[in-house]
């Protein structure tokens, strides 16, 4: 049980083929190192034997990363779950030091006794883990307010086969290129992150998050602009796409307030189809909450939005972490889905998702399937925003051909993605599904430059040498 729990993430062919119990490679041996030595000793061991050893964190990744490639070598997973919890608390400072495998949960208990936040809650929060986090240049439901977790990370430690990489806690640095950037979304490839010194703050009093409609995604996009670019300070700001928007209102995220409120909206203005729905939200003291909130307000206003108050924003905060449960109950109705995203500058940002949306649509069609694609915007910036796409499609009974068919939407947007000139991700990370691509975003020097960079701490290629660099097409394996 340990070996296949530790064969596949969650992404949505490690899904289908762990429901499917075929096409399955396994780990030979599930380690769970307690220590930085530990993690040395185990390097050291696999270095000399030829073993790969790949870190495992929360297991949560999407993108292929912590999967068992196949091949002739016998393979580690280095479970970090017992190198966890909190070792040093700087309150004056704000830096907290965890140990990597530290999952979500296990952070904010830590810190809540000292009345103290990180404010990094991506939708995998409940199993992710720091280390994961830092290795895949995670992004929090509330990154506007917080930041990423590029933002967050004050210092670390690396253990590598060539040796132990040690970054201090420092507020601002100018010694030299950023090496903590260098290992931020390094994947387990240049070794595994064994600690970390996070920034910290004083738990908010109160968080609201609450809702408006916007006359059409493009009034929505403009409001979401203007509120990033005006600083007002929100910690999220969500916007759906008018179809996506449906569904929200489909599973109940809207009471019986907001649909009465969107009914008579779609009655005065005659936009019903064309609506988005934005949840917008801020943390703090009551009376910060409140100013923001009506700054936010008074330009959702000025385009014609309309405000529908705080039920919609509870039940999202209350359900935020349940919706991906939702992906095996489709399943078992008969439906595929899953989810890509990526960023792209304010100009860009309609002919990315336009683009997109034409590939994923004509990639489906040859199968005769009519895809269902979402859209919503999450991780707003000055100078331009993330967009997180959700597609659906018809299962067939074969559960390789339903990867078949995910991997040909999967290639078909991302290489949408490329050629529109957005990131190929945003916060995914690359893994082995998007590293095909990875060359098309930072040149071959910037590949080569990797490339060294892993050579010259993982000499023998131990460490998950199937991710960010390696450009083999591994979405059907
Ligand atoms: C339902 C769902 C929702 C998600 N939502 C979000 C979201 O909102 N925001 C977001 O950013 N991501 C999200 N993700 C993606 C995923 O949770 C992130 O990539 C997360 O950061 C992975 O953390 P983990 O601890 O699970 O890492 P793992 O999945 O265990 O590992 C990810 C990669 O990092 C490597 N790795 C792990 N730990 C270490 C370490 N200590 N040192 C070196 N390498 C390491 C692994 O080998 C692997 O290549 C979501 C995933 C799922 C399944």
């Amino acid at each position: 049980m340990d070996r296949l729990f530790h064969a596949r993430g969650q992404g949505l062919p490690d899904v289908l083929r762990l429901r499917a119990g075929g096409g399955l490679v396994l780990p030979d041996a599930v380690c769970r190192p307690g220590d930085a030595g530990e993690v040395a000793a185990l390097l050291e061991r696999c270095s000399l034997d030829g073993i790969r050893m790949i870190p495992w964190g929360g297991g949560t990744s999407v993108t292929g990363g912590v999967n068992i490639p196949s091949g002739p070598e016998p393979v580690v997973s280095a479970d970090l779950s017992e190198l966890a919890g909190l070792v040093d608390l700087d309150v004056r400072s704000g830096l907290a030091t965890f140990d990597a495998g530290t999952t979500g949960p296990q952070v904010e208990a830590a810190l809540e006794p000292h009345g103290l936040t990180l404010g990094h809650f991506p939708q995998s929060w409940e199993l992710s883990t720091v280390g994961g986090w830092i290795a895949t240049r995670s992004s929090g439901q509330e990154s506007m307010g917080y930041g990423r977790i590029d933002d967050l990370v004050a210092g670390l430690e690396l253990v590598s086969p060539a040796g132990r990489l040690a970054l201090q806690a420092t507020p601002g640095t100018a010694a030299g290129p950023e090496l903590r950037r260098l290992v931020t979304g390094s994947e387990g490839r240049f070794g595994v992150i064994t600690r970390a010194t996070l920034r910290v703050r004083p738990r908010p009093e109160a968080r609201v998050v609450t809702a408006a409609l916007l006359r059409s995604w493009n009034d929505g996009l403009e409001v979401v602009r203007e509120l990033v670019q005006a600083g007002v300070p929100l910690t999220m700001a969500r916007l759906s796409d008018a179809a996506e928007t449906q569904v929200a209102m489909a599973i109940g995220l809207a009471s019986s307030r907001l649909g009465g409120v969107l009914r008579r909206y779609l009655d005065l203005r005659r936009i019903g189809e064309e609506a988005c729905l934005l949840l917008f939200g801020t943390d703090g003291e009551p009376w910060t909450v409140r100013s923001t909130l009506s700054c936010a307000r008074s330009v959702i206003r000025r385009h014609r939005g309309a405000i529908l108050g705080a039920s919609p924003g509870r039940k999202w905060l209350a359900d935020r972490f349940r919706h991906p449960y939702l992906r095996d109950a489709l399943l078992d109705r008969g439906f595929v889905t899953d989810t890509f995203e990526t960023a792209a500058t304010w100009s860009q940002v309609d002919e990315v998702r336009a683009t997109v949306s034409t590939a994923v649509d004509a990639a489906l069609d040859q199968f005769g399937e009519k895809t269902i694609l979402l859209c919503h915007v999450s991780h707003p910036y000055r100078d331009g925003t993330s967009l997180y796409f959700t597609f659906f499609f018809r299962s067939v009974a074969d559960p390789e051909e339903n990867i078949s068919r995910w991997a040909t939407a999967k290639r078909a947007a991302t290489e949408a993605l490329v050629a529109s000139g957005a990131t190929l991700s945003h916060h995914h990370g690359v893994g082995s599904w998007h590293a095909p691509w990875l060359e098309a975003e930072i040149g071959p020097l910037g590949r080569d430059i990797l490339s060294i960079v892993a050579g010259r701490l993982d000499p023998r290629q131990i460490l998950n040498p199937h991710v960010l660099t390696d450009p083999t097409d591994r979405l059907e394996e």
